[in-house]
């Protein structure tokens, strides 16, 4: 590169440089778009998720968007499932035998299975599906983030990705779904706890109903879509870069004396008693 280049690129730092941050569910949604701004930002980025072929799209995207200048060893297609420890485990060992460190765990992957429904018509089979898909794996993810951070010796910054579903009933039932959430929120709190001492920050995000498929495909048609949208105030799904950009300030030093919190990114949902005309 010219000298020239390089001179005029040193101080153009981002929120994340030299930071090196693990996000799941990466190959989709909320994912997808941390994955994009944390490198924009400077993070080397390891993209996991259960669809290899959907992250190697989130790699060549964040490609697209750092440019050429930043190619070299940036961004890292990862397949993991993770509903199974030995795998989160190993994502972590790769991490840091290609990176040489984590400073940012971000354990979004979650589901809503089409099953999930109320307490009488849920299949157990659904529940511990959902369970191990949104709560096991965040306990995973955070384990072994906790355990890199150690090593680094300068802590570290967990963000889990909740649902406004953890702090209200969802008449449409999912019982599974709005439990585990639930779930996410009481464990993140207690891991900020346990580990505050150590320069460990763990925060949730909770989203209100977005545009991303978890949601919409469910939502096939107007009238399913207008039953969710009543209780916005804002009148409009959320996007998920929305989400990201929240998690982009918990990640950073902005946000250094925040822990145990938990931030909702919801149109103003979980404010609302009626919603404006
Ligand atoms: P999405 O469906 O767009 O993306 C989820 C990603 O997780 C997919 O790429 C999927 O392949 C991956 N995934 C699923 N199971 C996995 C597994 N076992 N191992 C690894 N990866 C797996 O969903 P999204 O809307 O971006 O949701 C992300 C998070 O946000 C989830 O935890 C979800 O519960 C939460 N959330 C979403 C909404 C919403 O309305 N979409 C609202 C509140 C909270």
């Amino acid at each position: 590169m010219a000298t020239a280049v390089k001179e005029a690129l040193k101080d153009l730092k981002g929120r994340l440089e030299d930071k090196v941050a693990i996000i799941t569910g990466a190959g989709s949604g909320i994912g997808f778009e941390c994955c994009v701004i944390f490198a924009k930002e400077g993070a080397r980025v390891v993209a996991a998720d259960i669809d290899f072929k959907a992250v190697e799209k989130t790699v060549e995207r964040i490609k697209d968007v750092i440019g050429p200048l930043h190619l070299s060893k940036h961004a890292l297609p990862y397949k993991v499932d993770v509903t199974k420890e030995a795998e989160v485990k190993k994502l972590v060992e790769t991490t840091l035998k290609e990176f040489g460190r984590l400073d940012i765990m971000v354990n979004n992957a979650g589901i809503m299975h089409p099953h999930d429904d109320n307490a009488l018509n849920t299949d157990e089979k659904v529940w511990d599906l959902t369970f191990d898909t949104n709560v096991k794996s965040v306990w995973y993810g955070s384990k072994y983030a906790i355990e890199a951070f150690r090593r680094n010796g300068k802590g570290g910054n967990i963000i889990n990705i909740a649902s406004f579903v953890a702090s209200m009933g969802s008449a449409t039932p999912q019982l599974a779904y709005t439990a585990s959430k639930g779930a996410v929120l009481s464990l993140s709190r207690e891991l900020a706890v346990t580990h505050a001492r150590e320069n460990i920050r763990v925060n949730t995000i909770s989203p209100g109903p977005l545009n991303t498929p978890l949601l919409q495909n469910f939502l096939d048609n107007d009238e399913k879509k207008q039953r969710r949208l009543v209780h916005v105030p804002c009148g409009r799904f959320g996007e998920p870069i929305e989400i990201a950009q929240t998690a982009i300030f918990l990640a950073s030093d902005e946000a250094s004396y925040i822990t145990g919190a938990d931030i909702k990114v919801d149109g103003g949902i979980t404010a609302a008693y009626v919603t404006p005309e």
